[in-house]
C-alpha cells in the first residue's frame, strides 16, 4: 500500500495506523502524491493544511472515500491524533474490519488507561477510550481489572527497588515462530562454558552494585531461551552464584523458565528446588502434537503432562504454563482442547500470548503471512474462548502487552490464580523498578526516582559476542553503577 503523507513529523504514528488494517504488507510512506498510482494496490493520502486536515483513500485513481476535519490542533500530539484518526475511520470504513484495540499501536495498553485515570475520573477514562481510540468494551473491561490488580503492587514500590534477569540464550532447537536471540544448542553447544563462566563474572559485579547502593531485589527472573538447557551441574553452579551474589530472601520472587519438557527432568528440578527457585513456567504452546511438530519443537504433549507433575511431585507450588493463540496448523477446536487440557492441570498462572510474526523468525522468512492476517478473526475467537474459560476456572488477568505485527493485533496476558500474579512480569512492563540484566541479549533498564526518566544499557545479543568482547560488558555495567550514584 502507498502512504502518502505531507507532514514528516506524522509519519511513523500514520504507518503504525496503517499496519492495523495491512499487518503483513509493504508500506510506502511518501512526502508527496506519487504521479501514478498502481491499480491493484490502497493508496491513503493525508494532507495536514492550515485550515484542515484531509484523508482519501484511493484504489487506483478511483476516490473511496474522504474525510475531513476542521478542528483546530492545540499542539502537535493533537495534530498526530487527528490525522491519525481520519486514517483510522477510513481505512475500517474501507476493510468492514474493527481492531479490538481500536487505534492503540503501542504495546502498553494498560499504562495508557492508568496514565489517564491519573487525570480524569474513570468515567471520562473510559469515554475516551470507547469513542475517541476505538476499544472495545470488552478490552476496555479488561483494562479495568488488570488496573486494580496491579494498583497495590505498583504503589508499594521505592526507587531501590530492582528486579534481576539472568539470561540463557540457548535452546534445543529453534521454534518456527522465535524472534529471540536464543541459539539452537544443537549447533552452538561448545558456546556454553565459556557463556557461563563470563555470566557468573557479570553477576558477581552486579552483586557488587547492588550491594554498594544498597539496592532491594523484588525479583529475580531467569529466562532465555530455556535456562533448563544447562545440565544439572551447570544449573547448580549457576543458581549458587545468584543466591551467594545478591539477597535472596524468603519472600523474594525467584522464577526459572522450565519452557521445554525436552530439557527438565526431576534431578534438574531438585536442584532447583533446594536453591529456592519458587516459581517456574512449563510451556506447551499448543497440546496438539501436531501443531507443535510444525513449530519446530521435540517433544508431545504428553511429555507436558508428565514433566507438569514431576514437578509437583519435587514441591513445585508456583507453576506457569505458555499458550499461543494463532500458531501455523492450529484452529479454533484444537486451541480449545489445548486450553482445557492446561486448565485440567490448574496450574497457578496460565498466560495466553497471540502469535507475533516477527521479521527475524522462521515463518516470517519462508511463508507467505498474509495468510495469517486473514486468520485473524480465529484468532480472536480463541483469546475470547481462553478468556472466558479462565474466568470461570478462577483465574483472573494480571498483566498484558502487545507486540508489533500480532496476529489480529490482539494481545499477551497473563492470567493467574489469587496471590500467583507474577511480580516480575508487572514491575518490568510498568517500568517501575529498575532491572539489572546479566548475560546476551539482556537489558538493563535504570528508572529513575518518579520514572522522570527511564534509561537503557544493553548488553551484545548473541552469545559469541557476549563471550568475545566480555570486557566491554564489564565496562558497561560500571556505567550502570556510576548512574545509581545520581541517586542513590
Ligand atoms: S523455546 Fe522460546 S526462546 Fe527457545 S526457540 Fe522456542 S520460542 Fe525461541
Amino acid at each position: 500500500m502507498i502512504l502518502s503523507i505531507d507532514d514528516e513529523f506524522y509519519h511513523y504514528e500514520a504507518e503504525n495506523v496503517c499496519r492495523l488494517f495491512y499487518p503483513y504488507e509493504k508500506i510506502n510512506v511518501l512526502n508527496e502524491m506519487p504521479k501514478k498510482l498502481p491499480n491493484d494496490e490502497i493508496t491513503v493520502i493525508a494532507e495536514y493544511l492550515p485550515s484542515h486536515q484531509s484523508v482519501k483513500l484511493l484504489r487506483g485513481d478511483n476516490e473511496i472515500t474522504k474525510l475531513e476535519t476542521y478542528i483546530s490542533p492545540k499542539d502537535e500530539v493533537t495534530s498526530e491524533y487527528l490525522i491519525t484518526h481520519l486514517i483510522y475511520t477510513a481505512l475500517e470504513f474501507y476493510t468492514g474490519y474493527q481492531p479490538k484495540w481500536g487505534m492503540i499501536t503501542g504495546i502498553h495498553p494498560v499504562k495508557i488507561y492508568s496514565d489517564l485515570l491519573k487525570s480524569e475520573d474513570e468515567t471520562k477514562a473510559d469515554i475516551f477510550m470507547l469513542n475517541k481510540i476505538h476499544v472495545s468494551n470488552e478490552k476496555l473491561n479488561m483494562l479495568k481489572s488488570l488496573v486494580g490488580i496491579q494498583k497495590e503492587i505498583l504503589n508499594d514500590v521505592t526507587k531501590k527497588d530492582v528486579c534481576i534477569y539472568v539470561s540463557i540464550p540457548f535452546c534445543p532447537s529453534r521454534c518456527s515462530y522465535c524472534s529471540f536471540v536464543s541459539v539452537a544448542v544443537e549447533k552452538q553447544k561448545k558456546l556454553i562454558l565459556p557463556y557461563i563462566e563470563n555470566l557468573i563474572k557479570e553477576i558477581e559485579c552486579t552483586g557488587e552494585i547492588i550491594k554498594k547502593y544498597g539496592l532491594n531485589i523484588k525479583a529475580v527472573y531467569i529466562g532465555g531461551g530455556t535456562p533448563t538447557i544447562l545440565d544439572a551441574k551447570e544449573i547448580d553452579r549457576l543458581l549458587r552464584t545468584i543466591n551467594n551474589n545478591f539477597n535472596i530472601c524468603e519472600n523474594i520472587e525467584y522464577t526459572m523458565e522450565a519452557g521445554r519438557p525436552d530439557t527438565i527432568d526431576m534431578e534438574k528440578l531438585l536442584i532447583m528446588k533446594e536453591m529456592r527457585v519458587n516459581r517456574i513456567s512449563i510451556n506447551p504452546q499448543t497440546m496438539n502434537n501436531e501443531v507443535l511438530a510444525l513449530a519446530g519443537r521435540k517433544h508431545t504433549a504428553s511429555d507436558i503432562i508428565d514433566k507438569f507433575n514431576i514437578a509437583r511431585t519435587v514441591g513445585f507450588k508456583n507453576i506457569n504454563m505458555d499458550l499461543i493463540a494463532g500458531l501455523d496448523g492450529d484452529n479454533i477446536t484444537s486451541f480449545e482442547n489445548s486450553v482445557d487440557s492446561v486448565i485440567q492441570l490448574e496450574p497457578e498462572s496460565i498466560t495466553i500470548h497471540a502469535l507475533a510474526l516477527k521479521r527475524s523468525s522462521f515463518i516470517t522468512a519462508s511463508e507467505d503471512t498474509k495468510k495469517y492476517h486473514s486468520k485473524r478473526y480465529d484468532a480472536e475467537k480463541m483469546i475470547e474462548y481462553a478468556s472466558d474459560k479462565l474466568y470461570k476456572s478462577g483465574y483472573i488477568p494480571y498483566y498484558l502487552y502487545r507486540q508489533s505485527r500480532m496476529i489480529g493485533n490482539l494481545e499477551n496476558t497473563g492470567w493467574s490464580k489469587s496471590d500467583f500474579e507474577c511480580l516480575y512480569n508487572i514491575l518490568t512492563m510498568d517500568d517501575s523498578v529498575s532491572i539489572l540484566s546479566c548475560g546476551a541479549g539482556g537489558v538493563s533498564k535504570i528508572v529513575y526516582p518518579g520514572r522522570k526518566k527511564v534509561e537503557r544499557i544493553y548488553n551484545f545479543k548473541y552469545p559469541t559476542e557476549y563471550i568475545s568482547k566480555f570486557n566491554e560488558v564489564l565496562d558497561r555495567k560500571e556505567i550502570l553503577g556510576k548512574n545509581y550514584e545520581q541517586f542513590c
